[in-house]
């Protein structure tokens, strides 16, 4: 099984109600054994919501309770970041997931680059909590920007 982040499929579950699809990816899963995932919907929040970014850290040291994650609107949303990472895996055994693909730059499923936390745009490298969550559980975690190793994953 791939857990792939729904809003790269298409799904309209993104902060502002829209998608981030990759249509070369959905051709190059075609076929596979996918299961959707998106760790902010999975942990309550709405859709749309006012976007969020983590605040002094990256993903792993929200898990680790060392940062948390705020909206825009100056509001901690950090228990609901928690748990979708516990909802995202609700029903799945570990051994069953062979990789998952998350969306980069995400509070929740960026794999190596989020937001500064400052709200202006700037990224720093890091890991969004979701992400962070199933690589410390062990699962390989790719971008929509590694097509190419997912390509080679696949043959
Ligand atoms: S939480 Fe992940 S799956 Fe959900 S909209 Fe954000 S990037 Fe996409």
């Amino acid at each position: 099984m791939i857990l792939v982040s729904a809003c790269l499929l298409g799904s309209n579950c993104k902060y502002n109600g829209g998608n981030n699809e990759v249509t070369t990816l959905l051709d190059l899963l075609q076929g596979q054994d996918i299961r959707q995932v998106c760790p902010e919907v999975a942990g309550g929040l709405p859709i749309p919501r006012p976007p969020a970014e983590i605040i002094d850290g990256d993903g792993f040291d929200v898990l680790a309770q060392k940062a948390r994650v705020m909206n825009i609107k100056g509001e901690d949303v950090t228990e609901n970041f928690l748990k979708g990472c516990q909802e995202m895996l609700k029903g799945i055994n570990l051994d069953e997931i062979d990789f998952a693909i998350l969306k980069e730059k995400s509070p929740s499923c960026g794999v190596r680059k989020i937001y500064t936390g400052e709200f202006n745009g700037t990224l720093k490298p890091g890991t969004g909590v979701g992400a962070a969550f199933l690589k410390k559980k062990g699962v390989t975690v790719y971008s929509e920007e590694d097509l190419e190793k997912i390509k080679d994953r696949l043959n």
